[in-house]
């Protein structure tokens, strides 16, 4: 199937495709246990699919504004692996599933040395937003912000700051898990100061077309295809890639392997990022989440286009 052909028919297909995926969203739940993300209405779903020629395709609530929440950490995990190499990285963080929530515990303590299992769950990505350069927070969170920016192709991405200081009142889980890991020696430093790092790299506010933006360069092994500057080396996207496929998706990331095959990063305000290797940078949002936690009505669209087009890298 040739590249146009395959968006001209995006074009066609996506606006009914995504007002049948919306009527899952009754089947799912916004989250609420960041009270501010409650507010989402949960029947909107959206699509933005970006191919290496800059055509774009989208449909249904494409406006909608959100956070990152856990998409941030695929790319804070790579900014990481920029300022200190994989064996420092891979030193406080394992490269293995959990088959738990994205905020238990309960493996923390299960293996010697206490090393998060993976970077994307909480526990992990809050020994990652440790390990970022900067000598003070606002200069870290400021360059995570700023390699965001260059990811999306927009200087314009910031914070919801209702979100972050909704989530900075009630990340009592996350703050533990901060302690935890000061004791075990892994985390070092301030916790307060690694929390409000993780915690407003969560709330960088972004659409769909900047998550498709920043899927576009992942697609092309960490070069945007657009101004052709190498973002990210090849080699760490290979390793986040990994990670979205074996973690992307939570503990539904074997069932989406199977059914979509795509890598795929979900954040519980609804967001998915995922991508067509070589091909489409492709960001969705959908604010009712499924038992799993992944935009329910996000899955579905995503599953069916991936069976219609052949996106499944498998
Ligand atoms: N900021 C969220 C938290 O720490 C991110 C979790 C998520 O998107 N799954 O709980």
């Amino acid at each position: 199937m040739i590249e146009a052909g395959e968006m001209d028919r995006l074009d066609h297909l996506l606006p009914g495709w995504v007002d049948t995926s919306r009527q899952e969203s009754i089947h799912g739940r916004v989250a609420t246990y960041i009270p501010e993300l409650s507010k989402a209405g949960r029947d909107l779903l959206g699509i933005h699919i970006i191919n290496g020629e800059g055509r774009i395709s989208e449909a249904g609530n494409t406006d909608h504004r959100f956070t990152l929440q856990s998409i941030s950490k695929v790319f804070t995990l790579i900014l990481a692996l920029m300022d200190h190499g994989e064996a420092a990285v891979f030193s406080k963080v394992g490269k293995e599933p959990t088959g738990d929530n994205f905020n238990s515990m309960m493996k923390l303590e299960l293996i010697q040395p206490a090393i998060p299992f993976n970077p994307l769950i909480n526990a992990g990505a809050i020994v990652i937003s440790s390990l970022i350069k900067g000598n003070t927070v606002e200069e870290k969170s400021a360059r995570i912000l700023q390699f965001f920016r260059k990811l999306a192709a927009n200087d314009k991405l910031g914070y919801d700051e209702d979100v972050y200081r909704s989530e900075r009142e009630t990340g009592h889980l996350n703050r533990s898990m901060g302690y935890f890991l000061l004791d075990k020696g892994i985390l070092e430093g301030e916790v307060e100061e690694v929390l409000e790092v993780y915690f407003r790299h969560c709330s960088i506010q972004v659409n769909t077309a900047d998550l498709a933006r920043m899927a576009l360069v992942m697609a092309f092994n960490g070069q945007d295809p657009l101004s052709k500057e190498q973002l990210i080396p090849k080699r760490y996207v290979q390793i986040a890639k990994t990670f979205m496929i074996t973690c992307g998706m939570y503990n539904g990331s074997g069932e989406f392997a199977i059914c979509a095959g795509m890598p795929a990063k979900s954040g519980v305000s609804g967001g998915i990022l995922t991508f067509v290797p070589g091909r489409l940078g492709i960001g969705v949002v959908g604010p009712s989440l499924n038992a799993k936690g992944n935009s329910i009505a996000g899955v579905h669209l995503l599953e069916r286009l991936s069976k219609a087009f052949e996106w499944s890298i498998f």
